[in-house]
């Protein structure tokens, strides 16, 4: 019961590369940045495992940012010629490479990775990709000149990544799709039926995480136009609870969103988010337990999995840390307050 996991990324260590931010360098270049990588994959592997997480994952230590790790391999995209693009609906600017070509996978993705993190942890392995949708948002299409149908081939690249992940022994295969929290009438209209193409014919546990974003500056400021009550999910939840996605991973602790959303996810595992990434404080057992407390009222005990807010990325790595061992120690204070052998 409340098996804990976090959204995905972790911080990079100052020797893989620049700490807080969000499209950082790399600190080192071919094989001695393989070996870095690869280094801070096992580190916070254990790390995850001491501080008592029951999923763990690689943090997402050798990609530069969540989407464009991904990027990187596919075929008809042209990284040499960057531009600058407004994404999540010009919410912040980033440069952004161009799809020039026919998409196809130049290879395998994340295998490196995902092998290593599978040879070194007998926990359950949690692995992230980016959702189609939250794709297409990330970068500029110079070939398809059509939204669904550049999401539906790079749902195709993706459904080949994932299925290799499963292969390689992943448990969970999450998709990224912090999009949806933007364009909602699109993530119902088309943004799940690309997301279930891109999980079709895994057997594998699936699962979506949507957010409103890491903890930077264009992010909190964005929240502070969304009123009193974010509903955003009213919007999207309904298309997902109908969809083959088995786990929805949400933004709880902190946010003005309304609990009683997560009702609308009835049959589905929901990761709630008890941790806050937009703030250096650390949560205390209480407060995390709290949080797991106020979730059960909408959803039943063995489907709810406490998670963080978002990814840890861009955080400083000493209160990264402290973060992971305050959400184990919230689910292990839920599961005494809330167990089978629990007083009330
Ligand atoms: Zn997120």
């Amino acid at each position: 019961m409340f098996e804990t996991a976090i959204a995905g990324s972790l911080p990079k260590p100052d020797w893989l590369a620049e700490t807080q931010k969000l499209w950082p360098q790399w600190k080192a270049e071919g094989a001695a940045l393989q070996q870095a990588k690869a280094d801070a994959t096992l580190l916070w592997i254990k790390a995850q495992e001491d501080a008592g997480l029951d999923i763990v994952g690689d943090g997402e230590q050798s990609r530069q940012h969540f989407v464009h790790g991904f990027l990187e391999q596919v075929e008809g995209i042209d990284f040499d010629h960057k531009v600058k693009m407004g994404i999540r609906d010009n919410r912040y600017d980033a440069m952004v490479p161009q799809v020039v070509a026919p998409l196809r996978l130049k290879g395998r993705v994340h295998a490196f990775e995902a092998q290593l993190a599978r040879a070194h942890t007998r926990k359950k392995l949690k692995f992230t990709l980016p959702g189609p949708m939250t794709i297409v948002d990330t970068v500029a299409d110079r070939f398809y000149g059509d939204r669904v149908k550049m999401a539906m081939a790079f749902a195709e690249l993706l459904n080949q990544e994932a299925l290799a992940l499963q292969a390689d022994g992943v448990d969970i295969v999450q998709f990224d799709e912090p999009a949806f929290n933007v364009y909602m009438q699109d993530a119902a209209d088309w943004g799940v039926k690309a997301l279930e193409r891109a999980a079709q014919g895994l057997t594998c546990t699936t699962a979506v995480h949507i957010c409103y974003g890491y903890g930077i500056e264009a992010n909190n400021s964005w929240k502070k136009t969304l009123g009193e009550e974010w509903r955003q999910y009213e919007q999207v939840f309904p298309a997902l609870a109908r969809s083959s996605i088995q786990q929805v991973s949400l933004e709880c602790y902190h946010s003005h969103v309304p609990p009683e959303m997560m009702k609308l996810l009835a049959g589905k595992d929901v990761m709630v988010g008890v941790i806050d990434v937009a703030s250096d404080v650390i949560e205390t057992p209480e407060q995390v337990a709290d949080t797991i407390g106020r979730a059960l009222q909408f959803v039943p005990k063995h489907r709810l999995f406490p998670c963080t807010n978002c990814g840890l990325a861009p955080m400083n790595r000493e209160v990264a840390l402290r973060k992971l061992e305050a959400l184990a120690a919230g689910a292990a204070l839920a599961r005494s307050r809330h167990g089978d052998g629990a007083a009330a």
